[in-house]
């Protein structure tokens, strides 16, 4: 930069930045500097037509220059690296091209060739200025700038002044700003540009014409990285280009200075791989994030520590691995929402598969969750004393949301190709032939142990329990969708009805594991089992009923009332479930534990019963 503002670039032999910065960082053609020139650099654009990403953005400035709208100034927003100041320079230029024939007006497609295109593409016009707000902030900078506005440019149409970050202007700096603003000189055009636009006084957004540059997607990301690296002839693997376009997270300058480092690395001539990126990149853990997730999900608390240890030994943050498992949680919820994704090129291969793979497995309820717990145990770890000792908390809090069958049964009903069920019934079950686990082995839905025997003494204890939690849904699918195949605490096994969600078994397990604080096994069984507890109530009903129905009583005053019936049997002794007490003895393991519907009207008709017209 030459002209007002050339008190801050880099000492001449400062070495070469590491990536691009903002402008100003280094001397964009220092004679001294390294003969590589960065990418971001290079690369920079310099029409609308190469400018990736901001297809919404340009399209209205095409507008606003085909129109004559152009304000006198503008407000560019995005996040760092998005092409704010590209932008900026680009606009430069369509305000001041005269066109090869030199006699332009203002245009949204700047020749290029024009002296004035020439001059500000080469950084030497004088009348067009960048301004970091970020290290000159104060009212005497922004005094400068508006006396310099009172002259006429000298070579060119319109003086443009880019302040880069504008909203770290001071109040004063802004109320300064602002009466040049208000009454700009018609031979003057200032370019706002900031990361964070709610800091930027209204008084001046409302003399802006604002422009939102968005996030590039990391597909578009991957393209563009991909044609540069085509160009520069450097080889380079798809999935190492996917890697560095997520990482880049939205910011072309980012993306691009990764490449630059992933160039600089790479052995010459060698393609540049993915493994080589991810340990670049710090993702070389990434394998050990899915680890962690898995025993998790697992229950495995003494694999999950484990698995932190090995991570925290070479380097790693425990609040930086609980937020790699947060972001592992989203992207599985994502791929489950949305199963489109495991074909985008958004996300790396690992994410694609073994996440999907998570993401077949594990239920809604149960990432969120692991989100939620995650979430509150990130902030735990931030304030705890001892980061490591919080983190472990949280991981084996985590654990006890564990949804996974064994290993053993996940491998076996994946390479059997029904991998997308869980532990609950298959989505179509047809009769109740087809179940999750084909060859009987059931299912298991686990919390990790504490070891007590569980004080439910049978399953409708198991239910009243669920409804005392306010489990509505879980009570009524326990009610009316499952069949009791065996009830020997603390494993429970059940035949779902197809309607029963997917996962019942996982959801009753974490909700008697809460309540009892022991370790309970909802396993998924194949066997008929139990009429479920509403047909069990319904079936007790009937019988009450004709029994009552019997009754000399009853059946004289039904012969007395034509028309009457029998509305109601009300027994005291039953449950919530319309079933009579179990038998004295708790039910042994392997029998049903309720005694027949009418074992107990034999000599008569309940104690309370009532008929009605
Ligand atoms: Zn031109």
């Amino acid at each position: 930069m030459s002209g007002l503002f050339q008190d801050d670039p880099p000492p001449p032999d400062a070495p070469a930045p590491a990536g691009p910065g903002l402008f100003g960082d280094a001397p964009p053609t220092a004679p001294t500097a390294t003969p590589y020139r960065v990418l971001a650099r290079k690369y920079r654009p310099s029409t609308f037509e190469s400018l990736i990403g901001q297809e919404a953005m340009v399209r209205t400035l095409r507008n606003a220059f085909a129109l004559k709208r152009v304000a006198h100034a503008f407000m560019l927003t995005g996040v760092r690296g998005v092409g704010k100041t590209t932008t900026a320079r680009i606009i430069a230029r369509c305000l001041n091209c005269i066109g090869p024939d030199g006699r332009g007006g203002p245009t949204a497609d700047p020749c290029g060739v024009c002296p004035n295109c020439v001059a500000i593409l080469a950084d030497r016009e004088p009348d067009v200025q960048e301004m970091d707000a970020a290290s000159r902030t104060g009212v005497d900078d922004v005094r400068e700038i508006i006396e310099y506005t009172r002259s006429r440019p000298m070579n060119i149409r319109t003086k443009v002044f880019i302040i880069d970050e504008v909203h770290m202007l001071t109040r004063n700096a802004f109320n300064a700003l602002l009466k040049t603003l208000e009454e700009p000189p018609p031979h003057v055009s200032f370019i706002f540009a900031t990361t964070e636009l709610r800091k930027v006084p209204v008084t001046v957004l409302s003399r802006c014409q604002r422009f939102d540059l968005r996030r590039v997607s990391a597909t578009e990301l991957a393209a563009h990285f991909g044609r540069i690296a085509e160009q520069e002839s450097i080889p380079i693997a798809a999935e190492a280009l996917a890697l560095i376009a997520r990482a880049a997270d939205g910011s072309v300058r980012d993306g691009l200075s990764l490449l630059d480092q992933a160039i600089a690395q790479a052995e010459p001539g060698a393609p540049i791989a993915a493994a080589m990126v991810a340990d670049m990149l710090g993702l070389a853990d990434r394998e050990a994030v899915f680890d962690l997730f898995e025993a998790i999900m697992e229950g495995k608390p003494a694999a999950a520590l484990a698995i932190t240890d090995r991570a925290h030994e070479r380097g790693a943050d425990h609040g930086v691995m609980l937020q790699d498992l947060l972001d592992l949680v989203y992207t599985v919820t994502r791929l489950k929402a949305v199963p489109a994704l495991r074909d985008s090129f958004e996300l790396p291969e690992a994410e694609r598969t073994r996440g999907a793979g998570f993401a077949d497995r594990l239920p809604l309820a149960m990432l969120g969750r692991a989100w939620q717990m995650l979430l509150k145990g990130i902030a735990e770890v931030e304030q705890a004393p001892d980061r490591r000792a919080a983190a472990e908390m949280v991981l084996i809090r985590l654990c006890y949301v564990a949804d996974l069958p064994p290993p053993g049964d996940l491998v076996r009903r994946l390479t059997e190709g029904g991998a997308a069920t869980s532990a609950g019934p298959a989505p179509s079950g047809g009769s109740g032939g087809t179940r999750a686990v084909a060859n009987g082995a059931p299912a298991i839905a686990a919390a990790p142990a504490a070891e007590a025997p569980p004080a439910l003494k049978n399953f409708r204890e198991v239910a009243a329990l669920v409804a005392a939690r306010r489990e509505a849904t879980l009570h009524a699918h326990l009610v009316h969708s499952v069949h009791l195949v065996r009830f020997a605490p603390p494993v429970i096994e059940l035949r779902p009805e197809p309607d029963a969600p997917r996962d019942l078994a996982a959801r009753l397990a974490a909700v008697l594991s809460e309540a009892t604080g022991t370790r309970w096994t909802i396993a998924l069984a194949t066997a008929a089992g139990d009429p479920t507890l509403a047909e069990q109530g319904d079936a007790a009903d009937a019988a009450r009923r004709s029994a009552a129905a019997e009754h000399p009583l009853v059946r004289a005053i039904l012969a007395a009332f034509p028309g009457a019936r029998i509305e109601a049997v009300r027994d005291g002794t039953t449950d919530a479930y319309g079933l009579p007490p179990p038998a004295a003895a708790p039910p042994a393991a392997d029998g049903p534990d309720l005694a027949p519907p009418d074992a107990d009207y034999a000599d008569g008709p309940p104690e309370d019963w009532e008929s009605s017209n």
